[in-house]
C-alpha cells in the first residue's frame, strides 16, 4: 500500500506543476477550468452598439472573450451584472443578441 500512496502524491504535485488554465465566469464570478466554461466572443452587428455574442467552442477567435459556465444562470448574472459587456470591453449602452449563446445552452443541458 505503501508504493502506492506515494505514486499518487507524486501525480497530485505532477498535476498541480502542470496547472491547467483556470478562468473566472462572468456570471457568477468564481473561477473553474477552463474546459468547464465556455468562451464567447462579440461580434459587431450592423453597428456599433449592437453586438452579437458567439459561442467560440475551439477559443480560437481573435480578440478579447468571456468565460461562461454552460449555464443559462451564468448568463442571466453576466447579462444583470454587467460582466459580460465588461470582460468584453464593449461600449456603454451596448445591446448584445444573445441568442446563439442561448440556444447553445439550451443543447449543452440536455
Ligand atoms: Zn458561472
Amino acid at each position: 500500500m505503501g508504493p502506492t500512496v506515494r505514486t499518487e502524491l507524486a501525480d497530485a504535485r505532477d498535476g498541480r506543476a502542470r496547472q491547467t488554465p483556470v478562468r473566472t465566469c462572468v456570471g457568477c464570478r468564481s473561477r473553474d477550468e477552463q474546459s468547464a466554461l465556455l468562451r464567447v466572443v462579440a461580434r459587431p452587428d450592423g453597428s456599433t452598439t449592437r453586438w452579437r455574442i458567439l459561442v467560440d467552442e475551439r477559443r480560437r477567435e481573435p480578440g478579447r472573450g468571456a468565460y461562461l459556465h454552460r449555464d443559462p444562470q451564468c448568463l442571466r448574472s453576466a447579462i444583470t451584472r454587467r460582466g459580460l459587456t465588461r470582460a468584453l470591453r464593449l461600449p456603454a449602452g451596448s445591446e448584445v443578441e444573445l441568442a446563439e449563446v442561448e440556444e447553445r445552452m439550451a443543447q449543452q443541458s440536455t
